[in-house]
């Protein structure tokens, strides 16, 4: 598996872009940042997006991606959620008021650009070659995580959280097919009130997540860092020892 990140921040600042991970040239892993950081040709290949939850850092890049897609000569783009996601992207992000419905509006092959496809928790289903599994995670509002994959390789995406526990039950039923666990860090410990109010982890609450995978122990890219924070998050990470622990940056590549 081949992996870019066009962002993977959790907040905004000039080289600082939000979460979006494209997945072997075709699959986008949340939405948060599109159109600044790929190129029209790289928009242009994308077949299917997976969204984690409503959050516009998570979903602020597809508007203005909508646009550049509709010279598409292809299939509608569909984008997978839960059905609380999906809901909410038809109906307070492109709802036809603050932006158009592109779900609504043709490519130039006579195809919706968008199509919405509600994807069903805890079932394997199959996008774009891969097996995709959805959990549901622990966040502000209805959220999940993925466990994407196919053969002997697989990836988790822990989508935004703070303490959870399905996720890491389901992704160690996948034994050392799990290659590597993308996890979100947002704040260092010294606001934990603030992680536990928005509903993220600091590099406290992460230590206990990883150890609920134990004894497997995939790489582990960490993402969604409040780019504020950066100095305090990467205090709190060098304590946790006995992790292969990555901080991802946006444009690193991956070969997983
Ligand atoms: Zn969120
Ligand atoms: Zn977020």
């Amino acid at each position: 598996m081949k992996l870019k990140v066009l962002g993977c921040y959790g907040g905004q600042l000039p080289g600082k872009n939000l979460t979006g991970l494209l997945l072997n040239n075709d699959t986008l892993i949340d939405a948060g940042t599109v159109g600044l950081t790929a190129d029209i040709e790289e928009q242009r290949a994308i077949k299917n997006i997976l969204i984690s939850h409503a959050h516009l850092d998570h979903t602020g890049g597809m508007p203005f991606y909508s646009v550049n897609i509709v010279s598409n000569k292809t299939a509608s783009v569909n984008v997978y959620g839960s059905q609380f996601t999906m809901d909410a992207v038809q109906n307070h992000l492109m709802n036809g008021v603050t932006w158009p419905d592109f779900t609504k509006i043709k490519n130039f092959a006579g195809n919706p650009v968008l199509k919405y496809i509600t994807i069903e928790p805890k079932v394997w289903t199959a996008i774009g070659g891969y097996k995709v599994m959805a959990i549901p995670v622990n966040h502000t509002i209805p959220t999940v995580g993925f466990l994407i994959g196919k053969g002997n390789t697989y990836i988790l995406y822990s989508g935004d959280t703070k303490d959870t526990d399905e996720i890491w039950v389901e992704a160690k039923k996948l034994g050392k097919k799990l290659k590597a666990a993308f996890v979100e860090v947002a704040f260092p410990d010294e606001v934990d009130f603030l992680a536990e109010a928005s509903c993220h982890l600091t590099p406290k609450t992460l230590e206990k997540q990883l150890r609920k995978l134990l004894p497997l122990k995939p790489k582990t890219y960490l993402y969604h860092l409040k780019p504020e924070y950066m100095k305090e998050i990467k205090k709190g990470l060098k304590k946790i020892k006995g992790f292969k622990l990555t901080l991802l940056d946006d444009a690193d590549t991956l070969k997983i």
